[in-house]
């Protein structure tokens, strides 16, 4: 087994004061906040008297911004464009209902553990931005730092995720390598047999990655933007882009035409069809990621564990589930569910670790569509179009992004240039020979 190290040093655990604004905290305008008071006053009525989290305005004829995409990077961006640059009067237009999106499918991972200095900063900015998120929206995200393990099968493994934990450690995000031992002490019940088909070497931990409530994320800052003001329009599909000459003026709905000084493209794997719609062809395809949960068990799985041979991870729910996932389909597709051969496929790496999993039933299993760039890193940034801005190609990182994708697109879009913690992350890169290629895999968006 390889010898390693991790350079030594203080890990921060709260936002440096380079990130933080002097804004005004969360308003309350017309929602009420949440308490212990404000449940105990519901409790004497009966729970009979909490208002709506969030309005439902009719469109208006016009917008500073429209953000397109109701997930949890539309409705952050507006959030934080509102409570950050003061821009209020902002519409996110959504085709379904908020959430429903890949927000609301995926296996809730949240973590920082990225090698590469465009996706480190912005990841660990995300990461801080999730340790304060529930004060900040006064909505319980229920974040939950309970670790994220990816387990590592030879001695190769073990030399590349020092170097990543190094690199990482160096970019003052938290990380440690763990030998065999150590692992076998976190997670006795995986398999350290000898029958093992590719044995476990050690493990690199990140102690603050971790999971959070993917609906709670969504409803938390659906609320906390319309307090401020933000129309949230759901069940208004976009159907087109208007432009006047190489400018943006608005957005044709199913609910009619909307002007829009600003537009913010947030729509994941449909991000090539609406780009399309204002005449841009974008470096991202569309591919199914799926998920499993099986039925509810007694605490197993206290941590989020990563196969190092195969594609799958495993958490446990808060009621007892375990959340599973793997591979994304291999081909191109906007279906939004699950097929037999990726429960096959997915099931049998998981056995590969946990042979303990094998008699518990799978309940459900579903799918999203994938928004896979070229290079496995997103987008967030302004387009050849003026006041036309994109946030996409989010591959697997994106439930995880959710706070700093708004952050950084909000700013952005309000001060038509990126933050500097996102300049990186453009559609230019490419041209510019400076891929963001974290795994190695070439342009080859379904191996990233
Ligand atoms: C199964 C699965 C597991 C995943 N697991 C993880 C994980 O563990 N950790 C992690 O970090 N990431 C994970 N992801 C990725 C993550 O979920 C996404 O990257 C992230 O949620 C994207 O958020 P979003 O707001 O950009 O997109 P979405 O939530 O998909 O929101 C986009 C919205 O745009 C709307 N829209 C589309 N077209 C139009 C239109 N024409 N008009 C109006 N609205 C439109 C859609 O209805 C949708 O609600 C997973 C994804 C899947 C599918």
């Amino acid at each position: 087994m390889s010898h390693f190290a991790v350079v030594p040093g203080e890990v921060p655990t709260r936002l440096p004061a380079r990130f933080r604004t002097d804004a005004p905290t969360f308003e309350r305008t017309n929602v009420t906040r949440y308490s212990v008071f404000s449940l105990a006053k519901q409790a004497l009525g009966g729970h009979r008297g909490w208002g709506r989290a969030w309005r439902d305005p009719e469109p208006k004829k016009r917008y500073d911004v429209i953000i397109i995409g109701g997930g949890g990077h539309g409705l952050a961006s507006a959030y934080y464009l509102a409570k950050l640059h003061g821009i209020r009067n902002v519409a996110v237009v959504e085709k379904g209902y908020i959430g429903s999106g890949n927000s609301g499918r995926n296996t809730t991972i949240v973590r920082s553990n990225y090698m590469l200095e465009d996706n480190a900063h912005f990841y660990e900015h995300s990461l801080k931005l999730w340790e304060g998120l529930s004060e900040d929206l006064n909505f319980n995200v229920m974040f939950s730092q309970r670790g994220v393990l990816n387990l590592l099968h030879s001695d190769g493994q073990m030399d590349a995720a020092a170097r990543r934990g190094n690199a990482m450690r160096l970019n003052g995000i938290d990380s440690d390598l763990l030998d065999r031992d150590q692992v076998r002490r976190m997670v006795p019940h995986l398999d350290f047999s000898e029958h093992a088909r590719f044995p476990i070497f050690g493990g690199l931990l990140q102690r603050r990655g971790g999971t959070a409530r993917h609906d709670a994320v969504v409803w938390g800052f659906a609320r906390g933007a319309s307090a401020l003001g933000v129309d949230i329009i759901q069940n208004c599909e976009v159907t087109g882009i208007r432009r006047e000459g190489n400018r943006v003026t608005g957005v044709e709905t199913t609910r009619g035409f909307i002007g829009a000084g600003k537009i913010g493209m947030a729509v994941a794997g449909n991000s090539s069809r609406i780009a399309r719609m204002a005449g841009l062809t974008l470096p991202i395809e569309s591919h199914v990621l799926q998920a499993f949960v099986t039925e509810g068990i007694k605490p197993l799985v206290d941590t989020v564990i990563t196969y190092g041979a195969g594609h799958f991870y495993v958490s446990q729910s808060d009621k007892g589930g375990l959340v599973l996932g793997g591979d994304i389909d291999g081909y191109n597709s906007y279906a939004q569910k699950g097929n037999m051969p990726l429960i096959e496929h997915c099931l049998a790496d998981g056995m590969q670790i946990f042979p303990n999993f094998s008699r518990i039933r799978i309940l459900r299993h579903w799918g999203g569509v994938m928004d896979m760039s070229m290079d496995g890193s997103p987008f967030i940034c302004k387009t050849p179009i003026d006041n036309l801005y994109l946030n996409g190609g989010w591959c697997y990182g994106g439930f995880k992004a959710t706070p700093g994708s708004g952050w950084v697109f909000a700013h952005t879009v309000a001060n038509d240039k990126p933050h500097w913690i996102n300049a990186g992350l453009t559609l230019e890169r490419f041209a510019e020979g400076r891929a963001i290629d974290e795994k190695g895999g070439g342009p080859t968006p379904n191996v990233h």
